[in-house]
């Protein structure tokens, strides 16, 4: 079984380039499908408070009999929690849920800026790391400039920004940016709209735009190589070091998105999906507005 590369994080620590996702995954049937995706191989989840399903991500992990270290284990901080102390409220409550003493890595799950208190959340993000409850620390749907308020603010980078990226909303500025300052970006929706995530979206008016994973220039590829549609652009984001945790419930897709290691996209076809950006591909929420309080 082919085992992911790690890709090394700036605090010296280092996450499975492919993990499974768990959004939209209900908490009674978490620990179900998180145990089959552990039974395929994968070693990395990501969840968050958000999900409701952190008890179904650690009734996994603790069934499959694996070491704790045999896993990286990623959670968010809920927007309605960063002010310190509900934020470590927040923290213990996931440590409970989760059945852990220690996180792997935590992110704030978005910056809310209507609400101005994540420089705070990450000053408690930078607490609970030094503490050692936490390996690694980073965010989630930060544009830069309030990535620049944090480092600024704070003198500590996170590790890994979690943003919205796929073929149709490539990001090449944000980046460059991140390039720079040695911050490791993972996917959200990697496979992009097509799917129940452009549902959840379509109730704040976005989500717009037809399934990638129909796309012919994508399906061009994928039959060059004997692929699905998925694993070309899986493939795409992975060709670029870019860490992705695609989810399904569904055991064949779980085991087409983990088999990603016995073929590589060739200039041509970079440079074809590199035509597929859009100006208007984003699927989810502007990071500068969402104010969501979940
Ligand atoms: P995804 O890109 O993993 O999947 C999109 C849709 O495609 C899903 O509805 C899925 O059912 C379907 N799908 C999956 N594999 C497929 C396959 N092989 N063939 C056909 N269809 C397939 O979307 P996602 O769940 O939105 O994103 C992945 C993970 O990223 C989430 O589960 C979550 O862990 C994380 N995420 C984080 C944020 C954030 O704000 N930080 C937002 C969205 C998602």
């Amino acid at each position: 079984m082919a085992t992911p590369p790690m890709i090394p994080l700036a605090d010296g620590s280092a996450i499975p380039q492919l993990g499974f996702g768990t959004w939209q995954i209900p908490v009674e049937q978490c620990a179900e499908v998180v145990g089959r995706a552990i039974r395929l191989g994968y070693r990395s989840i990501d969840t968050a408070q958000g999900y409701g399903n952190e008890a179904g991500v650690g009734e996994a992990i603790r069934r499959s009999g694996l070491p704790r270290n045999a896993f990286t284990v990623t959670s968010k901080l809920r927007n309605g929690g960063h002010r310190r102390d509900l934020a470590l409220a927040a923290f213990d409550q996931s440590l409970r849920d989760l059945g852990l003493e220690q996180i792997d890595l935590f992110l704030i799950h978005w910056p809310v800026p209507s609400q101005d208190k994540y420089v705070e959340a990450w000053r408690t993000l930078i607490e609970l790391k030094q503490e050692g409850r936490v390996r690694s620390i980073g965010v989630s749907n930060f544009d830069p400039a309030h990535l620049d308020r944090i480092i600024g603010e704070s003198g500590v980078a996170p590790v890994v920004n979690q943003i919205e990226l796929h073929p149709r909303y490539q990001q090449r500025d944000v980046r460059a940016y991140h390039k720079a300052r040695g911050i490791v970006i993972e996917s959200w929706s990697p496979l992009g709209p097509g799917g129940a995530n452009a549902g959840f979206w379509k109730d704040f008016g976005l989500g717009r735009g037809g399934s990638l994973l129909d796309d012919p220039v994508i399906a061009g590829i994928a039959r060059k190589y004997g692929k699905t549609a998925a694993q070309t652009i899986l493939r795409w984001h992975l060709e670029q070091g870019l860490v992705v945790f695609p989810k399904s419930a569904r055991a064949d897709r779980m085991t087409e998105n983990w088999n990603l290691f016995d073929f590589s996209l060739d200039s041509a076809d970079m440079q074809a999906m590199a035509a597929l950006d859009r100006s208007d591909g984003r699927i989810g929420a502007e990071p500068a507005s969402f104010a969501l309080l979940f």
